[in-house]
């Protein structure tokens, strides 16, 4: 993921500031990103409305008065942060190349506890996952692992080896590109090794007529409008002839242990989008805070409740 040049550099946090340098600038470019064309009242067919000059943040229709906040139903829906606090947290989590921890973010972004930034960084991530996005396609190399998690205040668990007891399981899957680099990657948080679950996370994260490169795992056998091809070399490790998933496998157990010190079981999924997220966009990095802020006006709210009945 190092692999940069000048051109996608993120801009830096002073330039940054220059662009929005309060709440006023940032609600007026969620506004020009949710209404591309112009305004639009979401309660009549009306096209006209006008924002309220003593909150910038809230349009009125011109027809029927309905007010509507350029955050309602977004990720930022309700929130009591200032808009450009979301705004740095996002230029931070955008320029971060390895991620970024809530008590950083706190103090980064100067935000007043560590539940709010946590919190944040959560909503943020729900913006890291484009309901859209297209399944990845063509050679696909797909395995499996374990990762040793750790409970709230504990430290990580979990011994050594391929037994998933006290571990999370994770399968994923790399694009691998004509001349052998990779594309794109898929990570899931899956109960077990069977059947049935790596075949239902081959058919919605890959498009039909795929090739799915495993390590002989016969789980993988058999999923539907796929070919399977199972490379097994003699005794040859699985990480010399599926170089990729090895590689996103041994940076995402960095990515836990470097950033969050482990990860924690309820919120593996999260954690595991963040991870595809940057690795999707490692080369496009600049572009990196308006696509979160566009996925974000997209994907709905996230209620703290919901985040914490996961725990
Ligand atoms: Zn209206």
């Amino acid at each position: 993921m190092n692999e940069e040049t000048k051109a996608n550099r993120p801009i830096s946090l002073q330039a940054f500031m220059r662009r929005f340098p309060d709440d006023v600038a940032c609600a007026d470019y969620l506004a020009a990103k949710r209404w591309p064309e112009g305004f639009r009242c979401p309660a009549c067919p009306s096209e006209k409305g006008w924002k309220l000059t003593h909150r910038a943040a809230i349009w009125e229709c011109a027809a029927c008065h309905r007010q509507t906040s350029v955050t309602a139903g977004t990720i930022m829906h309700r929130t009591h942060l200032p808009l450009l606090t979301w705004f740095i947290a996002s230029h931070l989590v955008a320029t971060h190349s390895n991620g970024i921890s809530a008590l950083q973010l706190r103090e980064q972004a100067s935000i007043g506890s560590y539940k709010t930034a946590w919190f944040l960084l959560h909503r943020l991530r729900r913006a890291m996952v484009d309901p859209d996005r297209g399944g990845l396609v063509g050679v696909i190399e797909t395995d499996e692992t374990t990762i040793p998690f750790r409970t709230k205040d504990e430290p990580v668990a979990g011994g050594q080896g391929r037994s998933p007891i006290g571990k999370l399981v994770v399968v994923g899957g790399v694009e691998v590109h004509d001349d052998g680099s990779p594309g794109r990657i898929r990570l899931r948080a899956i109960p077990d090794f069977k059947r049935t679950t790596l075949h239902d996370f081959l058919t919605s994260v890959t498009l039909p007529g795929s090739l799915i490169s495993t390590d002989g795992n016969i789980g993988y056998a058999g999923v539907p409008d796929r070919t399977v091809s199972a490379q097994v070399i003699g005794k040859m490790p699985a990480h010399v002839f599926m170089p990729w998933i090895h590689r996103v496998f041994s940076n995402l157990k960095r990515f836990g242990l470097g950033v969050y010190h482990g990860f924690r079981r309820a919120y593996l999924q999260a954690y595991l989008d963040e991870y595809c997220f940057r690795w999707n966009r490692r080369k496009w990095r600049h572009r990196s805070f308006d696509t979160l802020l566009g996925i974000g006006l997209r994907v709905g709210s996230l209620p703290y409740r919901t985040l914490v009945s996961k725990a």
